[in-house]
């Protein structure tokens, strides 16, 4: 029994993300329920499958995959709207521990040095207070124990919200938006994992894979927790 778990739930009641209802002292974040009927992609670890190929002419990337299929309004974005909004920070770790279950019994983390979250700029990072992809990278690493790197790729700029923005524009707000301090020496060589919380045009994962291939023979593969599939 968790007692300092079910005081906390007491004073501070915990609902699920998605559905509102109050969650059990062995749920995190969402319900069993809502959480059995998230859309999985099923990609796992498909060599050269759909996401993958966004990134074909752009870098030779090593594998790339996804969780869950993004809908608007649906489960997936209420669970990304409350790691971004809602200081979720348990939820995010929680989803990073999902993926590495899901990709557990996988070859997908073989081979695979560093995992680099996509990184927020320092006055949004100040802003929010955590970056949601390295908390979801944080989950990730509690299971597969890669090391997570966030000291050797930064955000330059604080570009405004892509949300309402078409592809196009997308692509033109993401470039040059990031940059390898002098930390990436030490990722020579290296396969590194870049993770972000979802995947819309694969434009702001390009920009970090621009930044990153200045570095010498490294290896990218890509993990998102959702996929906006056009
Ligand atoms: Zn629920």
């Amino acid at each position: 029994m968790n007692i300092l778990g079910d005081i906390r739930d007491f004073f501070f009641p915990r609902i699920c993300v998605c559905c509102g209802k109050l969650l059990s002292s062995q749920e995190e974040g969402l319900c069993v329920s809502c959480m059995s009927s998230l859309p999985l992609t099923g990609i796992r670890n498909t060599p050269e499958n759909e996401m993958e190929r966004l990134f074909w002419g752009i870098f030779p990337i090593e594998r790339a995959t996804s969780l869950y299929y993004y809908a608007r309004g649906g489960s997936v974005s209420k669970i990304l709207h409350g790691m971004k909004y809602y200081g979720r920070k348990r939820l995010c770790k929680q989803m990073g521990r999902l993926i590495a279950t899901e990709l557990s019994n996988t070859s997908f983390f073989d081979g695979i040095d560093y995992i680099i979250p996509v990184p927020l700029h320092k006055s949004r990072l100040r802003d929010r207070g955590y970056n949601q992809s390295e908390l979801l990278a944080k989950g990730i690493s509690e299971l597969t124990s890669i090391p997570v790197i966030t000291d050797a790729l930064i955000r330059t700029h604080n570009n405004a919200t892509q949300t309402h923005k078409s592809a196009s524009e997308r692509w033109e707000n993401a470039e040059g938006l990031f940059k390898t301090t002098e930390n990436a020496y030490s990722l020579h060589s290296k396969h590194l994992l870049l993770v972000d919380d979802v995947l819309t045009t694969g434009a702001t994962i390009s920009s970090c894979i621009d930044a990153l291939k200045t570095v010498d023979s490294v290896k990218i593969s890509i993990v998102t927790l959702a996929w906006t599939k056009s």
